[in-house]
């Protein structure tokens, strides 16, 4: 089986300047800070024992970060074409998420 090379979708540079998924997660269990070296590897520090105690205090798994992604908007034209734009060109990464935050709101609000 061949493998294909890794596609970069931007999330990683969009994730830089939006924050969102930080900011809603109830239990501040993934950083507001820049990216460390662990084990050699550059990561978002995440808190993984704040984020499970706090599922097991609601009783069920959470995925607010998840979901109050800008990139995991529903799949249609509009949202590919932001999608695509974030990842080809940075100046635009600052003008959607002014823009997200206008029509989907900084806080996050189960749909
Ligand atoms: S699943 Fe919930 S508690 Fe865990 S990191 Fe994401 S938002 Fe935070």
């Amino acid at each position: 089986m061949d493998y294909e090379k890794p596609v970069s979708l931007g999330a990683d540079a969009f994730r830089k300047v939006c924050l969102k998924c930080a900011e809603n997660c109830p239990s501040r269990s993934l950083s507001l800070s820049c990216k460390v070296a662990v084990r050699g590897v550059s990561k978002w520090p995440t808190h993984a024992e704040a984020c499970y105690a706090y599922w097991h205090c609601v009783g069920t798994d959470c995925g607010i970060c998840m979901a109050s992604c800008p990139f995991s908007h529903r799949d249609n034209r509009f949202h590919n074409m932001v999608r695509w734009l974030v990842r080809r060109f940075g100046f635009t990464r600052r003008p959607a998420i002014f823009f997200e935050n206008l029509f989907y709101g900084r806080k996050w609000r189960p749909r």
